[in-house]
């Protein structure tokens, strides 16, 4: 019977001891199962060296194993202690308790070892056998053995208690996961605690050592994580929002959750879980298929909700085929969201037309997919937009331009693509044979009423580009036929221009025109040419200023191939200023030849008068070369004195009361000029040439430059008619009373030296 008791003890060492060796193999090295193998050994020898101080023939070699018994004991109850705190997730650091705690049991250790030499915690006595052998037990219990039963009773009830509260507040799933431990230790303690009470003859509850060490080893760390694991699992398959279907090696449907079921009897296709399987079979799987997976739709509740379907084959680890499942994704709201980017990212918030990106995309497409057809890229442009914007308000310029693009998605029917390039500027990619001006110039004129004033009306530019090289970028096309569109910027119509290749060269030109200017002024490559003015007496003692550009490579460039651009630039103001000081200079130097009376007469650009201090500018550089201002003479454009009236008369007026001769240049190529001569005075009045071309063939406009002429003086202002060309037209002038002549028939522009040389201070014969 003893030796069944002590051969079980170590049958049961043996058997802690190989649950121990098994979880240093197969469980993760972590504290938490580094406590548990430690608690799992020191239970083992604490049971072992119990189970051999019994076979002890010695009383002094009894009490040395019977103390190491209880000293591992000790230990063993530790590591249980901490085990339990990292199974149940306390972290948390004990500080000094943890120092307390080993102390108390290095104490009782102690006195364990001490024990068998002096004999105070516990004695050991034989017990005899029938067949005469003894062996030893435990007998006397001194009253210092209390300190380890209190040891032993507190670690005890602390474990218990951790483990009670975590079961009182764990979810029900997780009941089972500290339940078997709790019932095992408690068990052990209740059997512990009854041998202390009735002093059994032998401890043996040290058997259930190894019972406990295999539930909680077994329970604790391998089936139970696994069954959670399980339980977890299923309620996650069951909340998931994406529906799955698995169905076993037989093919029958082994599981499968609401949301699969939600898809299966949405109200568009109401079927079964069964023939929604098999008809996916039919559709979309063969037998060799191991995954797929595909796109489908589905209205539920009259929304339609879009799906990613999953089929996916499970073997197990020797390849066996154990069945499949079905992943039912509903992307409805990524769908949403990816077209609702998609939309953000393609079209204009405003207008919701195409964004310049897209058009060019769509544009583009279309033109590859129709290969035959011929197409033209249109832009449309509002004249003035700035102003309905600034005077009729941000409100306005919005709803004119959703307006444009409804008219603009119109215009061309559906085999066109639209789109908004920038602010105003919308385009249209459509085939040359739907394209008419009429109808185009015609569906945007119901803008004439857009905006409820009678002096401004909307104007709608509209450039044309026909494809006629599809290599060229989308983008490409759409700036060609803004270029076109900026040939007729200026217009007060709805007009439509094409682009051809004479408007690209003449771009073309216009960049270099101004990547030059700069080098060009300080290469000194402008110069100063002079055309003669002829007084009615036949006297020169002046001229015109005119600038030629002399370019190294491209000789000598005539004003009318870049003033324009450098208005356009801005770049004119330094040009102007460079040609009134090379005039001032030749003043200067005329003076100084005696010739006080002569004069220059210079052109003040409509674009001066915003971008340089004009009255400053001039009046520095009389006062520079010393001249009197009577001598500089001031053409400005009748259309620039028209530009902004206010400041313009009073520049005038300044001007001429500093003594300086202004001449209005132009009169009569602008639209009121016969108006404007009431708000302004100035001292010349200059007849463009276009006037006297006209008057070539009507006797009605001889009339009118007569009138014109004796205006003129009535408003005692000279009279200059420039580009005069034949004796006849000097001859009528003459008679109508004009002062001075200037014009090819005496003489062109020429450089300002020949000028000196060959008209200055000499008198022609009228
Ligand atoms: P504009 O001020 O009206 O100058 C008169 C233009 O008419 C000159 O052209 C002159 O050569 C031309 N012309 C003179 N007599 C006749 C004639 O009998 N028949 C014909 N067909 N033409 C004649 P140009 O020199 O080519 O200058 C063209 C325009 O360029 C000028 O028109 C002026 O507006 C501008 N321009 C010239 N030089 C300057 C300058 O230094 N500064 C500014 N701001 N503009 C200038
Ligand atoms: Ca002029
Ligand atoms: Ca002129």
């Amino acid at each position: 019977m003893i030796y069944m008791l002590v051969g079980l003890m170590f049958g049961g060492a043996a058997f802690i001891l190989g649950c121990a060796v098994y979880g240093k193999f197969k469980l993760k090295d972590n504290s938490m199962e580094k406590y548990e193998r430690r608690a799992l050994l020191l239970s083992a020898g604490t049971v072992a060296s119990y189970a051999t101080g019994i076979l002890m023939k010695t009383e002094f070699l009894a009490l040395l194993f019977f103390g190491i018994c209880t000293l591992l004991e000790c230990f063993a109850v530790l590591s249980v202690f901490f085990f339990v705190r990292q199974y149940i997730g306390v972290n948390k650091d004990l500080g000094i308790k943890k120092s307390i705690i080993y102390s108390a049991a290095i104490f009782d250790s102690a006195i364990m070892l001490i024990n068998p030499f002096i004999n105070f915690v516990f004695k050991a006595e034989p017990y005899y056998l029938e067949s005469g052998i003894y062996v030893y037990r435990i007998s006397d219990f001194m009253p210092i053995y209390t300190f380890h039963l209190i040891f032993l009773l507190i670690m005890g009830l602390l474990i218990l208690i951790m483990l009670l509260s975590k079961m009182i507040n764990a979810p029900g799933a997780y009941m089972i996961k500290y339940s078997t431990i709790f019932i095992s230790l408690a068990v052990i303690a209740t059997v512990s605690a009854s041998h202390v009470y009735f002093r059994f003859m032998f401890d043996y509850s040290l058997l259930l050592y190894a019972a406990a060490a295999f539930f909680i080893f077994y329970y604790s760390l391998i089936y139970i994580p696994r069954g959670l694991m399980d339980r977890l699992l299923f309620f996650t398959v069951a909340t998931m929002n994406d529906g799955i279907i698995c169905i076993d090696a037989d093919g029958k449907i082994v599981h499968s959750n609401k949301a699969a079921k939600d898809y299966c009897e949405a109200d568009a296709v109401i079927m079964t879980l069964e023939n929604q399987v098999k008809s996916w079979f039919i559709e979309n799987i063969d037998g060799r298929t191991a995954t797929r997976t595909w796109e489908t739709q589905r209205r539920i509740e009259g929304i339609e909700h879009y799906y990613s379907i999953e089929y996916r084959r499970i073997f197990d680890s020797s390849l066996k085929y154990l069945g499949c499942f079905f992943l039912i994704h509903d992307k409805t709201e990524e769908y949403i969201k990816y077209h609702a980017e998609k939309y953000r990212a393609t079209h204009d918030a405003l207008t919701g037309l195409y964004n310049k990106d897209y058009f060019c995309e769509q544009a583009s497409e279309m033109m590859d997919n129709n290969p035959e057809k011929d197409y033209y890229i249109i832009v449309t442009d509002v004249k003035n937009f700035k102003i309905v914007n600034d005077v009729f308000g941000v409100e306005s310029g919005d709803n004119l331009l959703k307006k444009i693009a409804d008219i603009t998605s119109s215009v061309g029917g559906i085999n066109c693509i639209y789109g908004r390039l920038t602010g105003d500027k919308f385009t249209i990619c459509m085939q040359k044979e739907q394209f008419s001006e009429d109808e185009m110039l015609n569906a945007y004129s119901v803008l004439d009423s857009f905006i409820d004033n009678a002096d401004f009306k909307i104007h709608i530019h509209i450039g044309v580009y026909e494809v006629t090289d599809r290599n060229i970028r989308v983008s490409l096309m759409c700036d060609r036929a803004n270029l076109a569109i900026k040939t007729i910027k200026e217009s007060y119509r709805s007009f439509v221009a094409y682009y051809d290749s004479r408007l690209r060269e003449s771009f073309i030109n216009e960049h270099r025109v101004i990547s030059e200017f700069e080098r060009a002024i300080n290469e000194e490559q402008f110069r100063l040419y002079i055309q003669p003015q002829i007084f009615a007496d036949g006297k020169i003692i002046g001229g015109e200023a005119l600038v030629r550009w002399f370019h190294p490579e491209d000789g000598m460039i005539p004003p009318d191939k870049f003033i324009k651009i450098f208005e356009r630039t801005g770049l004119i103001s330094k040009l102007d200023k460079f040609i009134w000081e090379l005039a001032c200079m030749k003043l200067s130097y005329w003076t100084e030849m005696g010739l006080e009376n002569s004069y220059i007469s210079i052109n003040i650009s409509q674009k001066d008068f915003y971008l340089i201090n004009v009255y400053d500018v001039i009046i520095s550089l009389v006062k520079k070369y010393d001249i009197s201002p009577k001598r500089l003479h001031l053409e400005i454009t009748e259309t620039a004195m028209m530009d902004n009236p206010q400041a313009q008369l009073e520049l005038v007026a300044r001007l001429r009361s500093e003594g300086f001769i202004v001449e209005i240049d132009d009169f009569g190529s602008g639209y009121s000029s016969l108006n404007m001569l009431k708000d302004f005075d100035a001292d010349v009045l200059k007849i463009d040439m276009g006037f006297l071309q006209k008057t070539e063939r009507q006797e009605k406009s001889h009339s009118i430059l007569k009138m014109i002429i004796t205006l003129a003086k009535l408003l005692n202002m000279e009279v200059i008619t420039e580009g005069v060309e034949t004796k006849n037209q000097v001859d009528f002038l003459a008679e109508y009373g004009c002062d001075i002549y200037q014009g090819y028939y005496f003489a062109k522009p020429m450089p300002v030296e020949d000028f000196e040389k060959d008209f200055l201070n000499v008198t022609v014969e009228i």
